[in-house]
């Protein structure tokens, strides 16, 4: 316990809620990070963790990125993020599973509005619509049942347009025509990412563990283990976390990076590294909004289709921003979104708060 009492000392978000369930070995948490921006807004991430400590560091970490992501993405949320951290992953369907997310639902009702979740790793529509049994603050139930569907579309669309505004500031034209964009990962996002680069000229590479996937892109494929090495103008990781770091980054064959994956960056430190290689940057959370834009647009502020493409087309504006300011300032341009997410947080917050 000392080391989570470090953890929370450490934390500048307002509560932590845990919980744990005997029966399923289950500890719930609940990241709260802000609610200055509106109610904190984020994924319910369920996997195993080789301690609890770990299940913690994760749930404030990754509410605390859903905060900046809000405010960058000038929706009216603020972060927070779940962790479900069980002894093994249950299948989709089964009592063990419906028993976790039923006590989860209930946690998540007890909280009155003060976060609302949605899905994330291992969790999906059917958790989501199961949790809107006990409580009206869920997004991303399935269409069937009132949700606005699978926010990968939103997305990648927001993905293709934070790829403009890189190829604007790298290149000086927004124009994709004959630009190498290279996929990493061509699941949810990537696949459809494919498709808007592709309908807009470019042309990609893609890069899947899943051969299957691969094929149905009709995009050139890359070896897996080449991803990282191969030419290209823009390498967008669209797979996993931690894909810049201090080995890949001197390898990097690309003039710019922009993907949708999150946690792009191993350390603070590995976007001073892209720098230093005249690597552009897009910081992961501000290209990557287009999921919370498409789920919170659709199915709580009653924003038509027309109004949820502005907004994520509102993503090549902030990111020229935050180039803008990188440049001037002379700082990374993780550091100049930080700044951006943060000031819009600050804005709001009532005084002497
Ligand atoms: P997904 O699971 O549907 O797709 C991931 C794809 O990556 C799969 O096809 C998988 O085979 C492939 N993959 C895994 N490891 C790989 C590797 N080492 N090399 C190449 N390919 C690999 O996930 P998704 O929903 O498309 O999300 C992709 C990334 O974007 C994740 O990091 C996710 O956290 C992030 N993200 C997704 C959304 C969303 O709306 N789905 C929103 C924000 C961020």
């Amino acid at each position: 316990m000392l080391v989570i009492d470090e953890l929370l000392r450490a934390w500048d978000g307002e509560e932590l809620v845990m919980r744990f369930d005997e029966r399923t070995g289950t500890w719930t948490l609940i990241g709260v990070h802000s609610t200055v921006l509106g109610p904190a807004m984020g994924g319910t991430r369920m996997k195993p963790y080789a301690s609890l400590e770990d299940a913690v560091r994760d749930a404030l970490r990754l509410s605390q990125a859903m905060s900046m992501k809000q405010a960058a993405a000038g929706l009216p949320y603020g972060g927070g993020k779940a962790v479900l951290a069980v002894p093994e992953v249950p299948p989709p369907g089964s009592p063990e599973r419906l028993a976790i997310i039923d006590r989860y639902a209930k946690l998540v009702e007890s909280l009155h509005g003060t976060y609302v979740t949605a899905a994330d790793m291992n969790t999906g529509p059917a958790d989501m619509d199961a949790i809107a049994g006990q409580t009206a603050h869920v997004l991303g139930r399935s269409p069937a049942n009132g949700g606005a569907g699978d926010p990968g579309e939103g997305t990648a669309i927001g993905v293709f347009h934070a790829i403009r505004s890189t190829c604007r500031h790298a290149f000086g034209s927004d124009d994709l025509q004959g630009r190498t964009v290279l996929v990493q990962g061509a699941g949810s996002v990537g696949h459809r990412l494919i498709r808007e680069l592709r309908d807009a000229g470019a042309w990609v590479l893609v890069a899947d563990i899943d051969p299957a996937r691969v094929a149905a892109t009709g995009a050139e494929p890359v070896d897996v283990e080449a991803a990282l090495t191969t030419p290209c103008d823009v390498f967008a990781p669209c797979a996993t976390g931690a894909v810049l770091n201090a080995e890949t980054i001197p390898a990097l064959a690309c003039a710019a990076v922009c993907g949708a994956a999150n946690n792009q960056l191993a350390t603070l430190e590995d976007a001073e590294r892209l720098r230093a290689r005249g690597i552009l940057y897009a910081p992961d959370y501000v290209a990557n909004a287009g999921g919370v834009i498409w789920l919170a647009g659709y199915e709580t502020l009653g924003w038509d289709e027309a109004h949820v493409r502005s907004r994520l087309a509102g993503i090549e504006q902030t990111l020229d921003d935050v180039f803008a300011d990188a440049a001037v300032s002379g700082i990374t341009t993780a550091e100049a979104a930080d700044r951006l997410a943060r000031a819009r947080i600050e804005a709001a917050r009532p005084s002497g708060v």
